[in-house]
């Protein structure tokens, strides 16, 4: 779906708590949240929201889809997750050589993948999610 322009005369839902609204904040281009005070500015496109924060490394931000919230945000998250699957992948074959050594070896091993599988698709389920 296009994103729709953000206009500041608008009412918008609160895209982090979803239960306060947004309101525009005299002279600048920025919403404060009547609920939980977050601070969100207007990217030069008036397309994309970003939550105004510098306690994360990364910046929360959303488009406005004329309905709902579409999750932009970019930076940690998205670079992070191919390497923990990398890194999960990868433990399995490194231990192979010593649990195969032992019968309850075995048994550890394969419970241990069923565990980075099941953890690995929440994860994915979780990000699929908007
Ligand atoms: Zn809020």
């Amino acid at each position: 779906m296009k994103p729709e322009n953000i206009d500041l005369q608008m009412e918008y839902p609160c895209p982090r708590c979803k239960r306060g609204q947004l309101q525009a904040i005299i002279l600048t281009d920025a919403f404060g949240c009547d609920r939980c005070s977050q601070i969100f500015g207007l990217t030069e496109d008036n397309q994309t929201l970003e939550q105004l924060s510098t306690s994360y490394p990364y910046k929360k931000a959303w488009q406005w889809t004329g309905a709902s919230w579409r999750d932009q945000s970019r930076g940690l998250n998205h670079g992070y997750y191919p390497l923990v699957l990398a890194i999960s992948a990868l433990i399995p074959l490194v231990w192979l050589p010593f649990v195969l050594q032992s019968k309850s070896g075995l048994v550890t091993f394969t419970f241990t993948v069923v565990l980075i599988v099941v953890a690995l698709t929440i994860g994915l389920a979780r990000r699929s999610r908007p």
